[in-house]
């Protein structure tokens, strides 16, 4: 049979990079998109084709629509099929009280960690719903426990952002159903990414990690273990799940 193809937008760090190597050792072919980062992108693009997979990184900027609909025409072009689709890519800020957000802030929260969700979403759809023509698949969303937590004067606007990818999540899960395609999400606590030092917090992990009941930090591959599950088979009646990774952080 041939090789699924996933999409994982933000491919090139973090979870979004255990995930494209995860998939890849399990039997996927990978599309991963980037924003700057070429050699890492490169990177995890050769560890893919080593374990097997077809892979190839595209640089496309979620904050712009024009950049997602080039990376979907990089996917129909090169890979001719979509199986999942993994909304990974996603920023903080720097820590603030909401009295301090600016307008620019919010919009680059909001157009990278929520819109372009729902713009690779449509598109995703529209490509592999029973009802247009298409052979069905899975969405996972990667959320974060900040939804349910506020992130009180850290970053209210990130944790927000997310709030709306876990409606979105629930509503689009009953809304394609029965098109053949399930629509989950992740909700990660304390990961060891680059990510808190983009936020200006690059202690942030070690730093909290006493606060969690399981006494430490997670890894992007324990996450990457759960977003490839809910893409694959092992997870077919489970659709509109909101399943924490945080190590008992709730
Ligand atoms: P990370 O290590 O900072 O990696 C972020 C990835 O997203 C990179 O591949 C980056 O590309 C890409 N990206 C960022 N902005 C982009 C844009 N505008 N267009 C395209 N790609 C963009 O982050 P991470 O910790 O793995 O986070 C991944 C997801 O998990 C995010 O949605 C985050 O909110 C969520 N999450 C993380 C944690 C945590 O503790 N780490 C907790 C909960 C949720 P470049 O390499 O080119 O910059």
């Amino acid at each position: 049979m041939d090789r699924k193809v996933v999409l994982i937008t933000g491919g090139s760090r973090g979870i979004g990079a255990a995930t494209a190597v995860l998939a890849a050792r399990k039997g996927w072919n990978v599309l991963i998109s980037y924003q700057h980062q070429r050699a890492a992108a490169d990177a995890v693009v050769n560890q893919c084709q080593q374990l097997g997979a077809q892979a190839l990184a595209v640089q496309a900027d979620m904050a712009e629509e024009a950049q997602i609909l080039k990376l979907y025409a990089a996917l129909d072009q090169q890979f001719g099929r979509l199986d999942a689709l993994v909304n990974n890519a996603g920023v903080v800020d720097t820590a603030q009280t909401l009295a301090e957000f600016s307008m620019q802030r919010l919009e680059r929260m909001f157009r990278i960690n929520t819109i372009a969700a729902f713009v690779c979403a449509r598109e995703a759809v529209l490509r592999m719903s029973t009802a247009r023509g298409g052979h069905g698949g899975a969405i996972v969303n990667v959320s974060s426990i900040a939804a349910r937590l506020g992130a009180p004067r850290q970053y209210v606007d990130y944790a927000a952002s997310k709030g709306a990818v876990d409606v979105m999540t629930l509503g689009l899960a009953k809304e394609v159903a029965a098109e053949g395609i399930r629509v989950n999400a992740v909700r990660p606590g304390l990961i060891e990414t680059d990510i808190h030092a983009s936020g200006g917090q690059p202690d942030r992990v070690q730093r909290l990690a006493p606060n969690v009941p399981m006494q430490r930090g997670g890894t992007a591959e324990e996450v990457a273990d759960a977003i490839v599950w809910l893409m694959s088979d092992g997870s077919r009646y489970t659709t509109g799940s909101l399943i924490e990774i945080s190590g008992g952080n709730l």
